[in-house]
């Protein structure tokens, strides 16, 4: 079985700083793999250990830096690692970064049984990109994956949370499914997945080698403009103590919110 997971590298801070264009400041801000990606790496991992043949392949669209991270997968137990790179990716919104990875994996990985992604990026956070892939590619997905249950070449069984609880779905193969924090602990790298990572191969591709042309990403393919960014300011009003539930519904009521009395 062939695997992908899509994995972001994001700024190592919650103090996001943006830049004069209202793009977020990445310059001078140490970076780490997306903590939803190292989840969707630890769900490739696990069927790695309970599944013959299976190959993960790490994907990523960003600046060269990054493939220091597709080391880091790699070290965590990740077969390969391909990076997409191109200065005129610069600028991309979710629609364009779906496509540009859509189009790596089309030319590039297009012999593969299930892509993983994080359900969100912790700094853009749309939630978007997963889905935009799967719609690019025309294969099912299943999001807000906690667990996946069960997978073999023919289908993916996944446990998902909804707002009354958790749905079990399960989709034919190929498909997409973004995970949010999992049950299990992460895996630790070892030492000899340090040694692997070190000498890995990092395949790397340009817009020219996915089959875009500068119409289709960054900026220009980019339908979304992003007119202002700012943080929402505190007003919290000041903080009352309620004696009990149904002074606390009154509260409620008195706020907007719907009470149960
Ligand atoms: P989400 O959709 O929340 O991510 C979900 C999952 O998708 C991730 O967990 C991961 O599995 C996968 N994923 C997301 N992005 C990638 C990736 N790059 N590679 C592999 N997997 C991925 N960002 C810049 O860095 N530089 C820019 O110049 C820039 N310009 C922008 C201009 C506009 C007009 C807009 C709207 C956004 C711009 N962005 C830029 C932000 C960029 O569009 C998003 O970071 C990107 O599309 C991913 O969206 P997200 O962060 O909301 O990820």
């Amino acid at each position: 079985m062939k695997i992908i997971v899509c994995i972001k590298q994001v700024p190592d801070t919650t103090d996001i700083k943006w830049t004069e264009n209202n793009t977020i400041q990445r310059e001078g801000v140490e970076s780490i793999i997306n903590p939803f990606d190292v989840y969707a790496i630890e769900e490739a991992l696990k069927l790695k250990r309970t599944i013959p043949d299976v190959e993960i392949t790490v994907l990523t669209m960003g600046p060269l830096q990054a493939e220091t991270m597709l080391r880091q997968a790699i070290a965590l137990g990740c077969d390969k690692g391909v990076l997409i790179s191109d200065k005129k990716f610069a600028g991309a919104d979710t629609y364009a970064t779906s496509k540009t990875l859509a189009a790596a994996i089309k030319t590039k990985l297009q012999d593969f049984n299930l892509i993983l992604c994080g359900q969100f990026a912790i700094d853009g956070d749309t939630a978007q990109t997963g889905p935009g892939i799967a719609n690019q590619l025309g294969i099912p997905q299943i999001t807000f994956v906690k667990e996946l249950k069960e997978c073999n070449n023919g289908s993916v069984c996944a446990v998902r949370e909804i707002e009354e609880g958790l749905e079990t779905l399960k989709v034919e193969l190929p498909a997409l499914v973004c995970v949010l924090k999992g049950i299990d602990e992460t895996t630790r790298p070892k030492i000899n997945g340090f040694i692997k990572a070190k000498n890995a191969e990092i395949l790397n591709y340009s817009m020219e080698d996915i089959g875009l042309t500068p119409e289709e990403t960054g900026i220009k393919g980019s339908p979304t403009f992003v007119s202002k960014a700012f943080r929402p300011e505190h007003n919290r009003g000041e903080c009352a103590i309620c004696k009990d539930c149904s002074e606390l519904a009154i509260k409620i009521k008195e706020f907007g919110g719907i009470s149960y009395e």
